[in-house]
Parts: structure tokens; C-alpha cells; sequence
């Protein structure tokens, strides 16, 4: 009888990759796995550290595999379990706590032992395929715990990732969304390539309908990536720059790589060429010293930027990083204010961004099912769009036209033939 295996994953998109490179090690091993939160004999739990609330809900997470599989073996990877293994070896029920090295070195008899030597040939449960390139930091922005806990940049040889692509392609998958932990930096610890590479031959790949890039610092948005993105219609006009403030002050003491002006200007450069490009970005409030005024401007530069979705983060304080020690934090009303503010500004410019495609046809990658005869899918604009549908659609790419337009997603009808 093969014994069972369950994965709870925490985080990023480079954490969801790792689960899935660790399922695949798994299942080359004879385990059968069972949904998350169900009886299993082996439970991985993949642990996020970027925030404080990450690391509750990975304790939460932790104590409900326990108390659901009294007896079962609990294994605690990812960011928090190198962050602080003690604290989760603490934990009542906790077998393992074991850094990813470790836990690739022990389901590999020490064959491996390099985030980097992982790769996946499918994505179980998702209709796009994250693809990790890259992993490390070295920017050391002043409130992030990643670049401690992931060391400095490495990235994938070039064969390995087209060799990975097309696995997924032929696992059926259409839409490959490069992911990494500093995924601008591709490259910079290779010699003669770059993320500019990547995508170029990434998109030779026959059957690859759609690459997304999951993220880049605004500084690392280059005149041929902006090329690319306007001649090619592979690659998604979608790009999510992180802005985390509005004010160059704060981003001084924030250690980020870029001014307001330099930020706007790279923006400007690429709707200049691409049509209606969707930037969706990320805002921090509360960072330490940020007064009225700092938080104002940053509510005017989300207003320039007219960002198509925002990510709000309210400051956490992570051990150890230079954020840590500085004064000025802000009261927890206050950050609770600014979150609310915020919010409200970033439902008003996703909505105007969504009103633009009224009565226009969006070309969707159909992925759920939500409700009976509903489907719902991203455009490569990354607008979620919800239409009327047969389940045969699920995993293909539709036109759909957009017939009414809400903060969070658009209604549309489809047309098509089966
Ligand atoms: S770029 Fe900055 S925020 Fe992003 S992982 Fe690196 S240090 Fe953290």
C-alpha cells in the first residue's frame, strides 16, 4: 500500500514552484497524494517568512496539519523553517524542520542539494505554469528579510529552462509565467545571458501561447524589453513593479534603487510603445518615518501611475534588517487608516483601468469553473473575466466581450464554437 503525502504551501510563486518540484521528487518515490488539509502520512508544510502574518499562518497551518493527522510525519520547510527552525521545532507534532537544501539533499539520497537543481515537468492544480529561472537577491532593501534567507543571485542555465517549457507545453500548458525571487536579476552570475535572452528563446518554443514576468524592479525595464513587449504578442503586456512608496525620501531610507521621477518616466517609456499596458505594482504603508506627507504622495503617484491593480503591504518588522532598528514606526490605527485609503484608491483606478475595455473582445485563458456554467480566466492584461460557458473551455483560450466592468473583474460573453 504506497503511503500518502500532502502539501500545504505558503507565499510567493517561487514557493508554489518548489512545492510542486518537491510533489514530482515525492511521487518518484511511490507516494500517492491526497487534497491539502486530508489524512496523509506525510504532510509538507512550505513556510513564507517576507511578513509577520506569513509566519502566523504558517504556525496555523502547522498546528491544523497536526491536530488533523495525529501521528503523521510533519515536515516544515521554506523561508520561516531558515528563518527560525527552532521556533517551529518547537511546535507540538513537528517532525522535521528542514531548509529546502536539506529536504531536496534527503528526498534525493544526496544526489542534490541546489534550489536551482529542482525542476518540474508539471503544475498540478493551475491552468498557467509558474517557471522559477532564477533565486537569490542581493539588493538588500532595507525592510526585506529575503536576501538573508536566499542567499545571493543565482540563475538556471538557459537549456534547462527551455528543456522545462517545453515539458510544461506538452503537459498542455499555454501560458508560462517566468517567476523568481529577484527575477530582473536573471543572469547577473552567468556570463552573456539575460532575462532579454530567456524570453527570445522562450518564445520559439512552439505551442507557447503566453509568458508572463511576474515581477521587476521598474530600473530593470529595459528599451528592448519594452521592444519586445510591443512587436511580440507572446509576451503579456502586463508588468508589476513593485513601487512600495510614492515619496523618494522614504525610498532612500527603503534602500530602493529608483526616484518617483525615474519610476513614472519608466512607465511613460512603455506606454509610449505598448498598448494599454497593465501595471500592477506593490505599496508598503506604515514603513518606518513615513508622516501624512510621505503617505500623501504616495496616494498621487499611484494616481499618476494609474496602476491597474495595487498590492498593499502594511510595514512588518522583520529581525535583523536595517528597517528593524529605525524609529518612527507607525500606530496600528494609523497603518489600519492608510491600508483603508489606500484600498479604496486602488479599487477606484482598477475599475477606471477595466472601464477601457468596455465593449472591446479580450482574448481569455480559461482556468476555473467558479459557479455551474460559469467560467472565469485571465486576459493577457491580467483582468479576470467571468462569462457563461461549457466546462470543454477549461485550459483554452477564448474571446470573450466585455460587457459590464467591476473593480475586481469584468462580466463578458462568449461567442465562440466548441
Ligand atoms: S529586490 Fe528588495 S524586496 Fe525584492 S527580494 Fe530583493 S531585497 Fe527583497
Amino acid at each position: 500500500m504506497s503511503k500518502t503525502c500532502a502539501f500545504i504551501t505558503l507565499g510567493c510563486k517561487v514557493n508554489q514552484y518548489e512545492t510542486q518540484a518537491f510533489r514530482e521528487l515525492l511521487k518518484g518515490r511511490g507516494y500517492q497524494e491526497v487534497p491539502a488539509h486530508g489524512r496523509a502520512d506525510l504532510y509538507v508544510i512550505n513556510t513564507c517568512a517576507v511578513t509577520s502574518a506569513g509566519e502566523a499562518k504558517s504556525r496555523q497551518e502547522i498546528r491544523k496539519a497536526v491536530r488533523l493527522n495525529p501521528g503523521s510525519e510533519v515536515v516544515v520547510t521554506g523561508c520561516y523553517a531558515k528563518a527560525d527552525p527552532q521556533a517551529l521545532d518547537s511546535l507540538p507534532g513537528v517532525g522535521l524542520v528542514a531548509d529546502k537544501s536539506q529536504l531536496i539533499g534527503l528526498l534525493t539520497q544526496g544526489e542534490k542539494d541546489s534550489l536551482l537543481d529542482l525542476g518540474i515537468s508539471d503544475f498540478e492544480g493551475h491552468s498557467r505554469a509558474f517557471l522559477k529561472i532564477q533565486d537569490g537577491c542581493d539588493a538588500f532593501c532595507s525592510y526585506c528579510i529575503i536576501p538573508y534567507l536566499r542567499g545571493s543571485v543565482k540563475s538556471r542555465g538557459l537549456g534547462d529552462i527551455l528543456a522545462e517549457a517545453r515539458r510544461l507545453v506538452e503537459r498542455g500548458y499555454r501560458e508560462i509565467v517566468l517567476t523568481g525571487v529577484h527575477l530582473g536579476a536573471y543572469g547577473r552570475n552567468l556570463s552573456g545571458v539575460s532575462l532579454l535572452d530567456v524570453l527570445i528563446r522562450l518564445m520559439e518554443v512552439p505551442d507557447i501561447h503566453r509568458i508572463r514576468l511576474s515581477s521587476l524592479e521598474a530600473t530593470e525595464v529595459t528599451d528592448e524589453l519594452i521592444e519586445l513587449m510591443a512587436s511580440s504578442p507572446k509576451l503579456c503586456p502586463h508588468l508589476h513593479l513593485p513601487l512600495q512608496s510614492g515619496d523618494d525620501y522614504i525610498l532612500k531610507k527603503m534602500n530602493r534603487r529608483y526616484t518617483v521621477k525615474d519610476y513614472l518616466y519608466t512607465l511613460e517609456r512603455v506606454r509610449s510603445k505598448v498598448p494599454m499596458p497593465s501595471f500592477s505594482t506593490d505599496v508598503m504603508v506604515g514603513f518606518p518615518g513615513e508622516e501624512p506627507g510621505h503617505f500623501e504622495n504616495t496616494l498621487e503617484v499611484c494616481q499618476a501611475a494609474d496602476f491597474s491593480r495595487i498590492h498593499i503591504f502594511p510595514y512588518s518588522s522583520r529581525k535583523g534588517t536595517p528597517a528593524a532598528a529605525m524609529s518612527g514606526r507607525c500606530k496600528t490605527a494609523q497603518l489600519k487608516e492608510r491600508k483603508r485609503v489606500l484600498e479604496n484608491l486602488a479599487q477606484e483606478l482598477a475599475l477606471r483601468y477595466k472601464s477601457l475595455f468596455l465593449g472591446k473582445e479580450i482574448e481569455v485563458l480559461v482556468e476555473e469553473e467558479p459557479y455551474e456554467g460559469v467560467l472565469s480566466g485571465y486576459s493577457e492584461r491580467y483582468i479576470k473575466a467571468l462569462f457563461s460557458g461549457p466546462k470543454e473551455l477549461l485550459g483554452r483560450m477564448v474571446t470573450v466581450k466585455v460587457t459590464e466592468v467591476f473593480p475586481g473583474y469584468v462580466k463578458a460573453t462568449w461567442k465562440g464554437e466548441l
